[in-house]
C-alpha cells in the first residue's frame, strides 16, 4: 500500500481514530504514513472528557502547518496566512489525557483479553484479522455474517446489545457522491458496511458477559439454521 502510493507520488494520511497503540511488524500505527490522525473522542481507547484529538508527523513543515490550521490560520497573532479553524486542544482535556495515557496499555491488555475469550468461543462467524506481527487494540470487536440484519435483531430480542460501524460506506455518503461512481464502485467495503457486526467490548466488561454474549449468538445462528 506504502510503495503504490509512493510510486504514485501520494502522500499517505493513517486513520489511527480506533487504533492507540496498535502495531504491525512491531511498528505502533501513525508512524508508517506520512501524517497520522488520532480521536480522543471519549469513547476511544484513549478518550478525553470531550472532543480532542491529535496529529502526528515527521514532517516538520506539515506540523508547523497543522499547528497554524487549528489556530484560525494564524502564523503569529493576528497575522492569518491562510483559512483555518479552530480546533485546539483545551488545557484540561490535555490534563485529563496525560493521566489516562499511563493507563493506556493496561486497557488496551484488557480489551485483548477479552477479545481472546470471544475468539475461542465463536463459531460460525468472521472474525477480526488476526495473526504473527499484528497487535490489535480492539476499540471494537467486529464480527461478519452474511445475514447480519437478522443476526442482529436475533441478538437484541435476546437483549444483547450490537452496534453497526460502519453501516454505509464513505464513497454512498450524499455528502461525498462526487467521489465515486456510486453503488457497485467499491465492492469489498460495500459488503463490509452489509456484514459487519460489532459486539460489546470495553473496558470493565465482565468475562461472563463476553460468554453470555457468545452463549447467545450460538443460539441466534442454531435457530436461524
Ligand atoms: C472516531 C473516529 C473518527 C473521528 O474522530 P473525531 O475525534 O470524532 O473527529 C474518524 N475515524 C474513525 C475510524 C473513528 O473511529
Amino acid at each position: 500500500m506504502l510503495a503504490v502510493a509512493r510510486a504514485a507520488g501520494l502522500l499517505v494520511l493513517e486513520d489511527c481514530a480506533q487504533a492507540h497503540g496498535a502495531q504491525l511488524g512491531g511498528q505502533v500505527v501513525g508512524t508508517f504514513g506520512d501524517v497520522a490522525a488520532f480521536s480522543f473522542y471519549p469513547t476511544k481507547n484513549l478518550g478525553a472528557f470531550g472532543d480532542a484529538g491529535a496529529v502526528l508527523t515527521a514532517d516538520r513543515a506539515l506540523a508547523e502547518r497543522v499547528r497554524r490550521l487549528r489556530n484560525y490560520g494564524q502564523a503569529e497573532r493576528y497575522h492569518h496566512t491562510e483559512k483555518g479553524i479552530n480546533s485546539r486542544l483545551d488545557d484540561l482535556q490535555a490534563a485529563l489525557l496525560r493521566v489516562t495515557l499511563a493507563h493506556l496499555e493496561e486497557h488496551n491488555e484488557e480489551r485483548r483479553r477479552l477479545a481472546g475469550r470471544y475468539r475461542r468461543q465463536l463459531a460460525g462467524v468472521g472474525l477480526p484479522a488476526d495473526g504473527p506481527g499484528l497487535r490489535h487494540v480492539y476499540h471494537l470487536f467486529v464480527i461478519r455474517h452474511p445475514d447480519r440484519d437478522e443476526l442482529r435483531h436475533r441478538l437484541a430480542e435476546r437483549g444483547v446489545g450490537t452496534l453497526l460501524h460502519y453501516l454505509r460506506p464513505v464513497h454512498l455518503q450524499p455528502a461525498y457522491a462526487e467521489l465515486s461512481a456510486g453503488r457497485g464502485s467499491l465492492p469489498a467495503a460495500e459488503r463490509a458496511a452489509r456484514e459487519v457486526l460489532s459486539l460489546p467490548l470495553f473496558v470493565g466488561l465482565k468475562e461472563e458477559q463476553v460468554d453470555t454474549v457468545c452463549a447467545t449468538l450460538a443460539a441466534c445462528l442454531k435457530e436461524a439454521a
